[in-house]
């Protein structure tokens, strides 16, 4: 594959030019004589379109995709290392941006890996010392009972205040930081969990969020086992959410662990469903019991028609798949009624409870003797 990424590049550029590979699947291309930036946006152009011609290899037919960074000297560098450096980041720009793109360097683009890099620092010393928390929000049904609690993670910095998650998870994943990430919010949760039932609460189950890189890992499976183990919470009082971009590539190796998750006894929820384009019927290959539908299509549910007809089709064929569905980011009693009327089996939003700390969730979870049901008052 890197032989012909490497062909394709070469008969992109011309003679003058220069291909080198950078190690692993980055390749370096240097363009010494152009007059003009124009000249690098075609070049670019056609290196994009050229690779992204199908690859046949041993019978089988590939596609790539690639992302490309551009520094160009002297603006962005007036040293090798430098402009190798800006070229990095206009790189991880571009990837992040959605792949098949090209991006110029830009000085907001420095400052923008500046701040990651110190953040991801932070996150190094935040996992060490302690300083991140769970938060649980209430999943509740139509009649307002707590069916489960979703952990959210909070990170209050003693000097750049909230951190909010958005920022801070996927610089987890990229620095690999996830991985003791990962484990210490399972470690973290099994022992609330046991907390709870040792001062005698009626604990529903709790529902924590996994990054694809943490779930595709080697060590994921016997790690949450082990955790298990040594904590004494049973698998079935977890919920493991995923995200719908974890199952789109056919993976023998996510399909295996799912199912090992499901048979041990985890439930196993999409989450943010409707984001990443799968269908439904891809998902009845996959054991997962809840669908999370994402609240972007819930948001306009009783505004745009839209919206309101794709969740009605998705609760409807979730439903003939044997799946529960939860309406994320419900805010208004209309939406309540709307999706209630669809018969929508579980509700999460602020309309219901915002993330809150173990110890303020706890206040609305009761001790098991008594007989009531978990409800909850309404915000
Ligand atoms: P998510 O898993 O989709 O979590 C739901 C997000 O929606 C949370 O944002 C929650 O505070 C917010 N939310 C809940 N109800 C409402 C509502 O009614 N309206 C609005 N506007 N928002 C609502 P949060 O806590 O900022 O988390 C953002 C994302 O960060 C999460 O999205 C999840 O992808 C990630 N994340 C958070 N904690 C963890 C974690 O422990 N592990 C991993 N891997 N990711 C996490
Ligand atoms: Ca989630
Ligand atoms: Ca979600």
């Amino acid at each position: 594959m890197l032989k012909k990424v490497a062909k394709r590049l070469s008969a992109s550029i011309r003679s003058e030019d220069t291909v080198a590979r950078q190690g692993g699947d980055e390749f370096i291309v240097v363009l010494p004589y152009i007059t003009e930036t124009n000249v690098v946006e075609l070049v670019s152009q056609k290196i994009l379109t050229q690779l992204s011609e199908p690859y046949h290899i041993n019978q089988h037919e590939f596609y790539l995709t690639c992302s490309i960074g551009i520094a160009l000297y002297p603006e962005h560098g007036k040293d090798a290392d430098v402009l190798l450096k800006h070229s990095d980041t206009a790189m991880y720009n571009a990837k992040s941006s959605g792949r098949n793109s090209y991006r110029y360097f830009s000085d907001e683009m420095n400052l923008q890996a500046i701040e990651n890099h110190k953040i991801t620092n932070y996150l190094y010393t935040a996992i060490k010392e302690n300083e991140l928390q769970l938060y649980f929000q209430p999943i509740v049904d139509i009649d307002n009972r707590i069916a489960s609690l979703e952990v959210l993670l909070r990170w209050h910095h003693p000097k750049e205040n909230w951190i909010p998650p958005t920022k801070f998870i996927p610089l987890a994943e990229e620095s690999g930081l996830i991985l003791p990430l990962g484990d210490w919010i399972i470690k973290s949760t099994c022992l609330q969990i046991k907390e709870w039932l040792n001062d005698g609460y009626d604990v529903p189950k709790i529902s924590i969020n996994l990054s694809a890189k943490q779930f595709q890992h080697k060590l994921f499976l016997p790690n949450i086992q082990h955790i298990l183990q040594e904590t004494g919470v049973a698998a079935h009082n977890l919920i493991l959410e995923i995200t719908e971009s974890l199952l789109m590539k056919d993976n023998e190796m996510v399909k295996k662990t799912l199912r090992q998750l499901s048979s041990l006894g985890f439930v196993i929820a999409i989450d943010d469903f409707g984001t990443g384009y799968s269908s439904l019927a891809y998902l009845k290959n996959y054991p997962i019991n809840n669908l999370k539908i994402d609240r972007s299509f819930i948001r306009d549910i009783t505004t745009d028609e839209n919206d309101a007809a794709i969740v009605t089709a998705t609760i409807g064929m979730a439903h003939s798949l044997g799946m529960k569905v939860v309406a994320e980011g419900v805010e208004t009693e209309r939406q309540v009624a709307f999706l209630n009327e669809k018969n929508c089996d579980l509700y999460q939003g602020f309309y219901f409870g915002v993330p809150m700390p173990a110890a303020k969730i706890a206040t609305v979870l009761i001790p098991e003797s008594t007989q009531a049901p978990l409800t909850l008052g309404k915000y």
